[in-house]
């Protein structure tokens, strides 16, 4: 057997393996298909990486984003990789058809969705010696995720007329839906294993937080600490008011961030936080999607987190470097309300609930691209509610709807509170 553990140090220089990365390197190397789900900044790229470097073909990688596949390319190409190459809609006619004709040379091939379904593309990949097909951000698969893809389902069927290499799909995001999705889309006509990695991250400290006044206490905290951290907020003008008493009483530069916001201005403020010029952002969830900053030590919701899956995500951008973090959320008695307000807003979003009305699932996926974000949601819960539209309805309209969301959202917190 290989020793993975020299590859990693030789190929990448680390000494140890992150959670995850061995189980789902010994999976491929054992030339089973393999499904992985690991948190954000946990290491995905590194698991098809490796295994590449101890085959002799080549490895495709999937990707959504033209930000991501770049990403990867230039980390490939920092660690002195050469034979690397990105093809999507950047590439300009005559490099695409050097490339097409060279792409046999290359050991990483990134690609999209859609430049893979491209006939005279998908002639050159047929022609190919691929050892590992990795499709990333996996979850795109899934019309009931946030970042459906329609392009995505066409990897099955390019799969097939591949001769099915061995396959690996990676994803941070996978709800029960999702992963069957996932499981039906690419594994269902073979073995595979999988390796599902819990979002709760080891090296963030979960608390809640009681308190009579939030400010008073987020003082009191912020005094003792000098590195950066994220306030989140429900409210725009909250995050302002905050922020401005904060700046007064602290020592260090406090800016706040939501939609609001020229997009100039919140490219400098991300900037500016990413270099610890500002030190603390008072935010909307607005911000944080693609920030990779390292050395966040805590993330403090000032209030209740909107949804799980939110929570989960804003929380985690807390400690991706490894190192000890904390995610405190601040709760006052009544806080719920917000929540009761944010769910009048959705009442108001009646309109598109309403569009949903009688369709079977069938019709729907007719809609894909034009679904709306907040459609995707509705769907998604009508779909947990088994598509019984009545029941549903019933469901939204009562009272005990509200109750229930609000002692699953307690529910979740006082489980995770740690000590207080
Ligand atoms: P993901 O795709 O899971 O969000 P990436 O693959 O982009 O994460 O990796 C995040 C960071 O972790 C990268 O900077 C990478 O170099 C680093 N990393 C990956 N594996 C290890 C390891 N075994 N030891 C230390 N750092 C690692
Ligand atoms: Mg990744």
């Amino acid at each position: 057997m290989i020793d993975t553990k020299e590859a990693l140090k030789k190929y990448f220089g680390f000494d140890s393996f992150k959670i995850g990365q061995k189980e789902t390197i010994d999976s491929i190397l054992r030339g089973a298909d393999t499904f992985t789900v690991l948190p954000t900044g946990t290491g995905k790229s590194l698991c098809y990486q490796l295994p590449s470097y101890l085959m002799s073909g080549q490895t495709v990688i999937v990707s959504p984003l033209i930000s991501l596949m770049e990403d990867q390319v230039s980390q490939l190409r920092q660690m002195g990789e050469k034979s690397v190459i990105a093809i999507n809609s950047t590439l300009d006619f005559s490099t695409k058809k050097y490339v097409l004709a060279h792409l046999k040379e290359f050991k990483f091939i990134f690609i999209s969705p859609e430049a893979l379904n491209q006939e005279e593309v998908f002639n050159v990949f047929k022609r190919l010696n691929i050892s590992l097909f990795v499709i990333d951000e996996a979850h795109c698969i899934s019309e009931w995720g946030h970042d459906f893809r329609p392009s995505y389902l066409q990897l099955k069927e390019n799969l097939n007329q591949l001769n099915q290499p061995l396959t690996l799909a990676l994803t941070a995001t996978a709800t029960e839906t999702v992963k069957k999705d996932i499981e039906q889309e690419l594994f269902a006509t073979r073995d595979f294993n999988e390796f599902i990695y819990s979002v709760n991250r080891e090296n963030i400290y979960y608390q809640v937080e009681e308190c009579e006044d939030k400010v008073e206490y987020l003082k009191q905290f912020l005094l003792t600490k000098n590195s950066p951290g994220i306030i989140y907020f429900s409210s725009k003008k909250e995050a302002e008011r905050v922020a401005m008493l904060l700046n007064e009483i602290l020592p260090y530069s406090v800016a706040f961030y939501h939609g609001d916001l020229s997009g100039a201005d919140r490219i400098k403020i991300q900037q500016q936080f990413i270099h610890d010029e500002i030190r603390i952002l008072c935010a909307t969830s607005a911000f944080g999607m693609g920030v990779n900053k390292e050395n966040i030590r805590f993330v403090i919701h000032y209030h209740l987190p909107d949804s799980l899956e939110n929570y989960v995500q804003e929380s985690g951008r807390a400690g991706r470097d490894g190192k000890q973090s904390i995610s405190i959320i601040l709760y006052q008695k009544g806080d719920e309300r917000i929540h009761y307000y944010l769910q009048d807003e959705s009442y108001h979003q009646k309109k598109d609930l309403l569009f949903l009305k009688g369709k079977t699932k069938e019709d729907l996926k007719k809609y894909d691209n034009s679904l709306t974000d907040i459609q995707k949601k509705w769907l998604n819960m009508l779909e947990k509610n088994n598509w019984n539209w009545e029941k549903f309805e019933q469901n939204l309209n009562s009272k005990q709807f509200e109750k229930r969301t609000k002692t699953q959202k307690m529910g979740f917190y006082i489980e995770n509170k740690s000590c207080r």
